[in-house]
């Protein structure tokens, strides 16, 4: 069912209104507003529901690299293009739990298992549950992508202890035919609906740079906001360069202000979600990553492997050592 509004208390504003019916003339309204009063309105609206100076960080890690019937039309791991990325198996459960341990130790707090897979068989799932049960008694917080779910599965999943579940919409509606035609958003739709049953989180965002225009960028954070409830993480991923597949011929880096205009919308519209900065901030400096912080976004990947390609961290964040980041 749809919400319509839900009023929420909180200690700067009397009340806060958590919204899910946008529309797309007042996403655009709030992306044109002059630069200084947009970022004035999401740094207030993330002091409300956030600590300001606290940044989430986790880890990712490919399981199963490569292969994917899908075709996705951004990634090396489809397997309709040549992009010279060799498929593995899944990994051994040792070896996930090992490399969990090291990003706990380096300062994750959450570790998102990656499998490039259209959907999961149901004894590829046993094995992935053994593998979120252990990473769960490392302390960590467990994510997967997995690809879509049925709700059997989901429920499975949430009973091996997986806390949060990635599937991203990657664009707008409009836009989304142009870079998928193996599944359809609304599979997609249906899957996050499965997770959200089984009482697992939802972790679901997109990605900018591809060609996309800017009402895309802006029709995705609608579609976001105005799911049954908002995706507790909101996944905003630029890009990364992959020789071999279609989004090469199309893609165009969005400039910096751009993306600091994108994550305080997304903070304006979903004010109590997570916005995570993910692949592609090897193209982000340092001061830029700084600005989207300003702007709302308060999580950060640190692991070296995501699911568009590889993405390295940047030089101030390999540094990270602990839970919290202060900026
Ligand atoms: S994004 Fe995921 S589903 Fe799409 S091709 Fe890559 S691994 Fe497969």
């Amino acid at each position: 069912m749809i919400h319509a509004v839900r009023m929420k208390q909180n200690a700067s504003h009397d009340v806060e209104p958590i919204r899910y019916d946008w529309e797309r003339a007042e996403a655009e309204a709030l992306y044109d507003l002059p630069f200084a009063d947009l970022m004035f309105r999401a740094q207030g609206i993330h002091r409300s529901h956030f600590d300001p100076n606290h940044v989430e960080t986790a880890s990712l890690l490919s399981i199963k690299t490569g292969g994917c019937p899908e075709d996705c039309g951004y990634c090396s791991q489809s397997a309709h293009y040549e992009t010279g990325l060799k498929a593995t198996k899944l990994m051994a459960q040792a070896d996930v739990v090992a490399t969990a341990r090291r990003a706990r130790d380096a300062g994750a707090s959450r570790f998102c298992m990656a499998a490039a897979w259209r959907n999961p068989k149901d004894r590829d799932l046993d094995d992935v549950c053994d593998m979120v049960s252990a990473v769960k008694e490392l302390g960590m917080e467990t994510c997967a992508t997995l690809g879509m779910l049925t709700p059997a599965q989901a429920a499975r999943l949430r009973e091996a202890g997986l806390d949060f579940y990635n599937h991203n919409v990657d664009t707008s509606p409009e836009f989304y035919d142009r870079i998928i035609t193996t599944r359809t958003l609304q599979d997609r739709i249906a899957t996050l609906a499965h997770v959200r049953d089984a009482g697992i989180k939802v972790c679901c965002g997109g990605i900018i740079g591809m060609g996309e225009g800017v009402e895309d960028r802006l029709g995705m954070l609608v579609l976001l906001a105005n799911l049954p409830s908002h995706p507790e993480s909101v996944p905003i991923n630029l890009w990364n360069e992959v020789k071999g597949v279609p989004v090469n011929d199309t893609a165009e880096r969005p400039d910096p202000i751009a993306i600091a205009r994108l994550v305080a919308v997304a903070r304006i519209m979903m004010p109590r979600s997570v916005v995570r900065l993910s692949a592609g901030r090897q193209y982000m400096t340092d001061e830029l990553q700084a600005l989207c912080f300003l702007a709302g976004a308060n999580s950060i990947f640190i692991g070296d492997v995501l699911e568009t390609g590889i993405s390295r961290t940047s030089s101030s964040n390999k540094n990270m050592k602990s839970r919290s980041i202060l900026i």
